[in-house]
């Protein structure tokens, strides 16, 4: 077990001043039984904690640190910024150059409302959603996360299709009834829960690209399914790109499969490592946003120029190299291609997943399509793992339903390095399996 005497008692004190130790549960470690380390920097591919230890860094902020961490040229951009002051609320021209080069990357987005994290995102498309169609329901798939909006904090109940039940304490029965959820990639259970509640259902709202439960990647059928069925009844289709906006493709998974959603919601990279995200989509529906129309929606922090600098400074080196996605990808195939072969060699069973620069590998024999088969995983080969790596300096998600990414600042030594030691943690894996 990695020596982190310093993380240890700094969680300790945390623990007493918040839920947890920690302002966001997964940082806790709580299922892979770890203290976290307590972060002190970071720069480029690699993270430093307060005991000293350097790791390799695939989390990346949960996605948002596309460039690498502490990238010169946004650092710069920040620092400059900051000089002028760091809020006004008032509106300001960088507004508009991040709102026309996000719609220059996303047609499907005519207009463009800024907020300040991605759960905001998805609660007021849901909110514009309904306005624009004065029907109340919505339809979610079991598995995707959408932030930790109320009507969006609901599981999947027994059976293949159903109304929520609360995923949360705090969470009325009255808002819970209102959402419903269907498997990811079902189409038949899609298709009947649309004849039955589409001419009722205000929006359909889906990951196009999952990546809240581990990474699952759609039937590109279920994607077009989704388009065909919402015209149908005059639904509303938003696509949360928070996590895969400029992940899959530089413009959007929506540009990846072809499809041509009402809405979208990004945040992460949009925001550069600052608290920066938005929803935009069809003109007539964002016309329906105060103060234009009659859905309100606000923010003190919206649009802050440092946040709007940040995400435009990090979109701008990203499109200035033609080469960037496809850069990317590749670094994140051969890494796999690395953890096959040791998952191979130590005779373990595995998933990898990928999509563009996001990936992610379940310890599981089957294919795994959605939140049910992501569940079905081997939690205690994915313990070992985890821990074997955080040992060997390779610093992954602390929990198999999540994603991870590569980062422009990754070089093949970081490859190699991350392989040589997905050698070891496969034997540990294999040992643990259940
Ligand atoms: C991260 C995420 C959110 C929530 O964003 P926050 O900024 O954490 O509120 C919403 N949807 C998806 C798909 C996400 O990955």
């Amino acid at each position: 077990m990695i020596s982190l005497p310093l993380s240890s008692a700094a969680f300790k004190k945390a623990r007493e001043l918040m839920p947890g130790g920690v302002n966001s549960p997964v940082r806790s470690y709580a299922r892979v039984e770890c203290t976290p380390p307590f972060i002190a920097s970071a720069k480029g591919s690699h993270i430093t904690d307060i005991d000293g230890h350097t790791y390799i860094d695939y989390v990346g902020s949960w996605g948002p640190m596309i460039l690498g961490h502490a990238h010169p040229a946004v650092i710069h951009a920040i620092q400059e910024a900051a000089g002028r002051g760091t809020s006004y609320g008032a509106p300001t021209l960088l507004e508009s150059e991040l709102a026309a080069l996000i719609m220059s990357l996303i047609p499907s987005i005519e207009k463009i409302r800024l907020v300040s994290s991605g759960t905001e995102a998805t609660m007021s498309a849901l909110r514009a959603a309904r306005g624009f169609t004065g029907r109340e329901k919505i339809l979610k798939f079991a598995g995707c996360y959408h932030g930790h909006g109320d009507s969006l904090l609901v599981k999947a109940g027994s059976g293949a299709a159903t109304f929520g039940e609360p995923d949360s304490s705090g969470i009325t029965k009255g808002t819970a009834k209102d959402t419903l959820t269907v498997p990811y990639n079902d189409i038949p259970a899609f298709r009947a829960m649309m004849e039955k509640e589409g001419p009722e259902t205000a929006a359909v709202i889906v990951e196009p690209v999952a990546g809240n439960m581990g990474l699952v990647l759609p039937d590109p059928a279920f994607l077009q399914v989704l388009r065909t069925e919402t015209e149908k009844y005059g639904t509303v289709l938003i696509f949360d790109e928070v996590m895969c906006g400029f992940r899959t493709a530089l413009h959007g998974a929506q540009s990846a499969y072809g499809i041509h959603p009402d809405m979208t919601c990004l945040g992460k990279i949009i925001g550069g490592g600052l608290p920066a995200a938005a929803y935009g989509g069809k003109k007539e529906i964002m016309n329906c946003i105060a103060p234009e129309g009659s859905v309100y929606q606000a923010g003190t922090l919206s649009g802050n120029p440092l946040a709007v600098t940040a995400g435009l400074e990090t979109l701008r080196q990203m499109t200035a190299d033609p080469g960037f996605t496809d850069k990317l990808s590749d670094k994140t195939s051969a890494l796999l291609d690395g953890w096959k072969e040791a998952a191979q060699k130590a005779g373990v069973p595995v998933q990898l997943h990928q999509s563009g620069s996001m990936f992610c590998l379940f310890f599981n024999s089957r294919p795994v399509c959605n939140y049910e088969d992501a569940c079905a995983s081997d939690s205690h080969a994915f313990n070992a793992w985890f821990l074997s790596m955080l040992e060997q300096g390779i610093y992954l998600a602390p929990s198999p339903f999540e994603t991870l990414f590569m980062s422009a600042a990754h070089c093949d030594k970081d490859i190699e390095q991350t392989v040589a030691a997905a050698h070891k943690a496969m034997e540990s894996a294999a040992g643990a399996m259940q």
